[in-house]
């Protein structure tokens, strides 16, 4: 299993250009607003909501507001150059990450991590689903804890016993 990649600058500003030339493919005005907003996508990890981004680009463009922030992430996700995770019943999550990957999810602090299963890929869809309609998407959801919250489960429960 490839581990999810480290964010590091020189990652973030490459996965803008590639950004930045896919719009231009989808007939996608590129601006320095829209960049922006995809920069503090990639910058925010764990999947952020638009809240999230909306604090993450506060410090940069300081006169943008949440909406636009909302439209803007939105217009993506319709240009298929983001994806919207829903889970646990939570506001919509939102996905820079266009490469074929699963997700693990915490249900404690609801953090979504990427992992990579390049075996599941090769799987054939079983015909039973076959026969529900037709698969636009091949994606594992696990659930569970993450190791964070398990430290601080371990943490809390050691203090109260000592
Ligand atoms: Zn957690
Ligand atoms: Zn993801």
């Amino acid at each position: 299993m490839k581990r999810a990649k480290k964010q590091n600058r020189s990652d973030i500003e490459e996965r803008v250009q590639e950004f930045s030339r896919l719009c231009r493919k989808n007939d996608l005005r590129v601006t320095n607003q829209r960049l922006e907003i995809f920069r503090a996508l990639l910058e925010t990890v764990g999947h952020p909501t638009v809240e999230d981004v909306f604090h993450q680009i506060r410090t940069i463009l300081p006169n943008l507001s949440i909406d636009t922030v909302y439209r803007t992430l939105t217009l993506f996700e319709n240009h298929g150059l983001i994806t919207r995770v829903q889970c646990l019943s939570d506001k919509g999550r939102f996905d820079p990450n266009l490469e074929n990957h699963h997700h693990f999810i915490c249900v404690r602090c609801k953090k979504i991590e990427d992992f990579y299963w390049p075996e599941f890929t090769d799987y054939s869809i079983p015909d039973e689903a076959m026969k529900l309609g037709m698969i636009q998407m091949k994606k594992v959801e696990l659930r569970g804890i993450c190791n964070e919250c398990r430290r601080k489960g371990r943490n809390a429960h050691q203090k109260k016993h000592s």
